[in-house]
């Protein structure tokens, strides 16, 4: 119990480099929290069997683990090349042909996927392939023709994403095969699903309708990666679970220089609103093929967790790196070594704002206990997670331990900051046998010891929906068992 725990969580993508055997228990033990299945890559099939893989590992390594489905989204694509690939010349002519019979592309010409991006478009619009790599300007649309100059000197191959400069595309963020992947996951029995590209709350809710239709109680999450995402994002936040901020989309879009601002911006926005964020895309990518990450991305990654992000997330790093491993052992330490160096203070503002449930109530009230009191830990009783939430909101710098019996609640909790998901099951005991009995778990587990102070949460009928509205300082005896505290 001496070593601090880390409090920010890790996100991993999975892919090619984390299937061989004993890879995942690997990540598990380097301190992976939740996995990201990447819908955009791979086939379905393959996306559950990780799905299964994971659990099994889960179970083995006797950790938490969430896993997190993302949705392909709207993403426009270029089609295939006759020969996989060409070079482009700064000043040629090229043309993108949005029509499903479009011959294979070559240096001249190739398809596009999105058969409404001529109507998106105007002259002079510039349209970023590759993740910006290569630039086209659109000199003028000719019925399904965009013909276009080429800005800069490159290699276009097969598939590469297409993106407009300062957003615009008006197709929907929720596809038909979204829809029909939405069901496939429910199967799976994932605990969060991405929505990409999402424009408004309304992709938001659609998704949420879809999910519940299929009987999936998921979290959702909302990745901010396009122009109007951002005009829109206090509405977006309020209609997600979890919010990622998805760099690498948004930064081709939106245009770096606007990355650092936005991303404090979103982060903010998100507890504001009590939800939960996620910090995504190229934190350490230099370790996909080298052994340990630059002064810059540890800087990066330090600096989210100092914005307050509950998550950081590795892509490729993971999925398609030499060194999986290591990049999730260097995020834990620099998460660490930040939360070590920068404490996050408890944010009390949110009190001024207004509580308006009594849940967020019990969960302000705890926290200027465990501010001002001085607790080792709290202990949350929680039902569906609710309360943890709310309590790590304000950012504490005692440990959030929230106690459940239902194995969704505690996987989505896994990506909290500050929080802790235990595993115990509460029916049939009294408010102070399940008090007694949590506090019991904590102390076998070595997470408290006698002496300790912790601040208690819980609802007087937990069962089925348990309303938090009680909260104690309970101090843990000699013999591991709580009692009241009295003089302080
Ligand atoms: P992606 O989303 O990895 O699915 O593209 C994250 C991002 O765009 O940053
Ligand atoms: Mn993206």
């Amino acid at each position: 119990m001496s070593e601090r725990q880390r409090r920010t969580k890790i996100l991993a993508t999975l892919g090619p480099a984390t299937d061989a055997p004993g890879v995942l228990e690997a990540l598990f033990r380097a301190g992976v929290n939740v996995v990201r299945l990447n819908f955009s890559h791979g086939d379905p099939s393959g996306q559950a069997k990780r799905a299964a893989d994971v659990r099994a590992a889960a179970q083995r390594v006797g950790v938490e683990i969430g896993i997190l489905a993302d949705l392909p989204g709207p993403k426009i694509r270029i089609e295939r090349f006759a020969g996989g690939k060409v070079t482009l010349k700064a000043g040629e002519r090229f043309d993108l042909v949005a029509s499903p019979d479009a011959p294979p592309g070559d240096a001249t010409q190739v398809g596009v996927s999105y058969l409404g991006l001529p109507g998106d478009v105007k002259p002079g619009d510039v349209l970023l392939l590759d993740d910006g790599l290569m630039q086209l300007q659109v000199v003028e649309v000719q019925g399904e023709r965009i013909v276009n100059t080429v800005l800069n000197d490159g290699v276009l191959s097969d598939r590469k994403g297409l993106n407009k400069q300062g957003g615009g595309l008006s197709l929907g963020a929720l596809t038909e095969r979204d829809k029909e992947l939405i069901g496939i996951v429910a199967k799976i029995g994932v605990d969060f699903i991405a929505v990409s590209f999402c424009r408004n709350a309304q992709d938001m809710h659609d998704a949420r309708a879809v999910a519940r239709e299929h009987g999936c109680d998921a979290a959702l999450v909302s990745k901010i990666e396009r122009t109007e995402a951002i005009e829109n994002l206090a509405e977006i936040v309020e209609a997600s679970d979890v919010v990622m901020v998805a760099r690498g989309d948004l930064g081709v879009e939106i245009g770096d220089a606007e990355l650092p601002g936005l991303q404090k911006k979103i982060i903010r926005e998100s507890l504001r609103q009590n939800k939960v964020v996620i910090t995504a895309t190229q934190m350490l990518q230099s370790m996909v093929e080298s052994p340990i990450p630059t002064r810059a991305e540890v800087l990066d990654v330090a600096n989210s967790v100092i914005d307050g992000t509950d998550a950081v997330m590795l892509s490729a790093e993971t999925a398609a790196g030499a060194y999986p491993v290591k990049a999730v052992e260097a995020m834990a330490r620099i998460c660490l070594g930040a939360e070590r160096q920068f404490q996050t203070e408890t944010d009390f503002g949110k009190a001024q704002r207004g509580l308006e449930r009594a849940d967020q109530a019990i969960a302000m009230a705890t926290m200027f206990l465990s501010e001002h009191v001085g607790v080792r830990a709290i202990v949350a009783m929680t039902e569906s997670g609710g309360t943890a939430r709310y309590l790590s909101r304000f950012r504490s710098s005692a440990p959030i331990y929230a106690i459940t019996r239902h194995d969704g609640a505690r996987r989505r909790m896994a990506l909290m900051r500050d929080v802790f998901p235990i595993n115990f099951d509460s029916r049939g005991l009294t408010p102070r046998e399940a008090a007694r009995g949590s506090i019991r778990l904590l102390v076998d587990a070595n997470l408290l010891q006698a002496g300790d102070r912790v601040v208690f949460t819980s609802g007087e009928h937990m069962e089925p929906h348990g309303a938090t509205n009680t909260l104690r300082l309970l101090e843990v005896g000699q013999d591991g068992r709580a009692s009241g505290l009295g003089d302080l």
